[in-house]
């Protein structure tokens, strides 16, 4: 008999699945709230004007398909290292940080956990309650028991400030969080700078391992402004990891774009973690794809093209507001009494809505409208065309 005539279907992924439905929906009407991608005020996906022009240059270049540095080119990573850290950064400067390409935000969790299990086996990971539903995966597939630590407040649709602190005191010393370094996916409740403080505070007492997630830099308030954790983690003196994409913030989702920076004591240590990562990477996919990663660090090398995308990033930034703003004016318009401001307060693409299984079920059935059954819906899919059929629907279903 076959060797696979034992195989089990694998669940299938609750968001992916949600897609396939959506795209079997024949009503004109329908709206998929559902997926983590930004779409502009058409429902596209947009090509930022900057990446193409970076991409034009690119193609008349025309340069050879060498392989790439197993760790990626040095001009990316500094590029990276400059965004994440800013470009005057004493950590930067005392070569302190290593910084290696990865296939996107999830590829740069990947490397990292993998290289955390050769690094501290024993060690248990704590992602936020609620978590992107990857993170507990990625982190169970490399070895590791995953565990929670408490996040989100359902009463007042915001960070449970003190059920986190306690969480933390409550982990063993070399424990690793992951932590949403902003526009937290699911719930859109980010800490507040001075929580930010505090959490770096007991992290340096507790002894545990930071891993940043930073998904959507300058999707909240700004680039730097974003970086805040970043920022607070690197003044403390602690040693760190943190992954970026820039699958959403230069909307380069299907070229895997991303990195995995980590933050050690000196430069000597760096050289040595840096050696180690790289045969993590080597033994997995050898070197990364040349193509995304070059467009970003054209983009961000360049004072004009760099110039050009942030204001497109301010772009999609400030539309992602108006629509959290016009959401809720809207459903308020729509006769529901119901407060709604906190979808303002929230910050990037998501809210944590409150709509209960039952509800997001019936915006389905009854209008078409597709969101995750934890009441999470993704603002970036609103638009000036759809908000006021969806603000309609959620107003019938409440
Ligand atoms: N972390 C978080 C919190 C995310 O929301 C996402 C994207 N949905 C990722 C990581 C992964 O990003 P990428 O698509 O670049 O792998």
């Amino acid at each position: 008999s076959s060797i696979f005539a034992a195989v089990e279907m694998a669940p299938r992924d609750p968001i992916l699945g949600l897609n396939e439905a959506f795209n079997a929906d024949t009503r004109a009407t329908k709206v998929n709230l559902g997926v983590g991608v930004y779409f502009d005020d058409n429902g596209k996906i947009p090509l930022l004007a900057a990446v193409k022009a970076a991409e034009e240059a690119r193609l008349k270049a025309a340069p050879p398909r060498g392989y790439q540095p197993i760790e990626g080119p040095a001009a990316y990573n500094n590029a990276v290292q400059n965004l994440l850290f800013g470009k005057d950064s004493a950590l930067l400067a005392n070569g302190q940080v290593v910084t290696v390409e990865a296939l996107g935000g999830t590829g740069a969790l990947k490397i990292g956990a993998d290289y955390l299990k050769r690094l501290n086996p024993a060690a248990k990971v704590y992602i936020s309650d609620p978590s992107w539903e990857n993170h507990r995966a990625l982190f169970e597939s490399a070895g590791f028991v995953v565990d929670n630590y408490a996040y989100y407040d359902g009463a007042t649709r915001g960070v449970n400030f003190d059920g986190m602190k306690a969480s933390l005191k409550a982990m063993a010393p070399g424990s690793i969080v992951v932590l949403h370094a902003c526009c937290h996916n699911p719930t859109g409740a980010d800490l507040s700078d001075a929580q930010w403080a505090e959490v770096v505070e007991l992290c340096q007492a507790g002894g545990l391992v930071p891993f940043l997630d930073m998904a959507y830099q300058g999707f909240a308030e700004g680039i730097d402004a974003d970086a805040v954790a970043v920022r607070a983690f690197s003044a403390s003196g602690l040693q760190f990891f943190a992954s970026s994409s820039f699958s959403k913030n230069f909307s380069l989702y299907g070229e895997r774009v991303g990195a995995l920076s980590i933050v050690t004591a000196n430069k000597d240590e760096a050289a040595r973690v840096l050696s180690q990562v790289k045969r993590v990477i080597r033994t997995n996919y050898s070197n990364p794809p040349i193509h995304g990663g070059a467009l970003v660090a054209a983009v961000l090398s360049s004072p004009e093209l760099r110039a050009m995308w942030e204001e497109e990033l301010a772009g999609m930034r400030d539309r992602i507001r108006a629509m959290r703003t016009g959401l809720v004016d809207a459903i308020k318009a729509a006769g529901v009494t119901q407060d709604f401001s906190f979808v303002v307060k929230q910050r990037g693409m998501f809210s944590y809505t409150g709509l209960s299984a039952a509800q997001v079920e019936q915006l389905k059935s009854d209008f078409g409208i597709y969101a995750v059954s934890t009441g999470r819906i993704c603002l970036a899919a609103l638009n000036t065309k759809n908000i006021g059929y969806v603000a309609d629907a959620i107003a019938k279903v409440l």
